[in-house]
């Protein structure tokens, strides 16, 4: 168990019915002519100290519903719970305020350091914003960020591009821990790194965990990579929400036919405990013109008439074991 927080059970985020839907654009005059919907009717929980992954195809939500939960994005309609704070609608001043405890790590290291910075100016821009600290203090925090994430003293003075990916990450990490956050959003953090740098760094934010009692939510597409860092997981497919479960339950027993599909491919080394691979027919549908009823009946290889008529919302079929399927209900 790599944490605390799943024994706490105390909720730190709350998300009830979220949808963020984007405006399509278009004809003469850019009337809106219809919507994306990339998170639709979403909700979960996720406790503090502990790691929630989301996962699932690319295009299914899961990175809007991370960066709509950090408001980065404003949600068309529900609640976002912070702390027992409902943040849905702070704004200004106070949405400033609140950011000091929920940060994000991207996904492109490079992409999201400002190459004409020094390092030391990129982890400290943070604490400078909302502190007064002397240069002297910011340069010792610094300096103890850097030695926490694994880096040399004198990457202090040095520019993003003098640096590996693996050490970009850990540059973006710092920055990200600079405010002792209480949740960390990591979206995709490991998928434009070499796998051999993989582990590495995704050990370094499971260590990180431990030491500053982080809560994270963790947003990837490549389930080993969830189930290493996880305690619980969510399975989003086209916007929604499908199957939520502890780990070991998700990956010991997959209830929904898409998670289960997921599950089968991937890659395992022992002969005795491969599954038979599950090749979905097709490609996911349109979130500007999603299928009527469930979202994934028109790839389901299960499907029944109903499934097309009805949308099934999420049910607890097992303890803590959450799925949306009309064969559960
Ligand atoms: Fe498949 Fe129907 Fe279940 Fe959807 S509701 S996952 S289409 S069986």
């Amino acid at each position: 168990m790599s944490n605390t927080a799943t024994k706490n059970k105390e909720k730190l985020l709350e998300i009830q019915n979220l949808k963020t839907y984007y405006p399509v654009k278009g004809g003469f005059l850019r009337r809106t002519i219809a919507e994306v919907k990339a998170v639709d009717d979403v909700s979960f929980v996720i406790n503090k100290g502990e790691t929630l992954g989301l996962v699932g195809e690319s295009g299914c939500g899961k990175s809007t519903a991370g960066r709509t939960i950090l408001k980065l994005l404003n949600p068309t309609s529900g609640k976002i719970i912070f702390d027992g704070k409902d943040i849905t609608n702070l704004g200004g001043k106070e949405l400033r305020l609140a950011r000091k405890d929920f940060q994000m790590v991207f996904q492109d290291p490079y992409a999201s350091l400002n190459p004409k910075q020094m390092v030391g100016d990129i982890v400290s821009e943070p604490i400078r914003n909302f502190t007064s600290k002397s240069m002297k203090d910011l340069k010792l925090e610094v300096l103890e960020l850097l030695q926490k994430v694994g880096l040399p003293e004198d990457a202090y003075y040095k520019y993003p591009h003098e640096f590996s990916g693996g050490q970009r990450q850990r540059i973006g990490i710092a920055r990200a821990l600079a405010l002792k956050p209480k949740l960390i959003v990591a979206d995709e953090p490991v998928s434009a790194l070499d796998v051999s740098v993989q582990s590495q760094v995704l050990n370094l934010l499971k260590e990180l965990q431990n030491e500053f009692d982080l809560t994270y939510l963790f947003i990837a597409h490549d389930l080993s990579v969830v189930k290493h860092m996880s305690d619980r997981i969510g399975v989003m497919y086209l916007g929604n929400l499908v199957e939520i479960a502890d780990k070991s339950s998700l990956y010991a027993e997959p209830l929904h036919p898409y998670t289960q599909a997921l599950i089968s491919a991937i890659p395992e080394a022992d002969p005795r405990k491969r599954k038979e691979r599950i090749i979905l027919q097709g490609d996911v549908p349109s979130p500007v013109n999603p299928p009527s009823g469930c979202p994934f009946h028109t790839r389901c290889p299960v499907a029944r008439d109903e499934c097309s008529k009805r949308k099934p919302s999420l049910k607890e079929v097992k303890p803590g074991h959450q799925v949306a399927c009309v064969l559960y209900e």
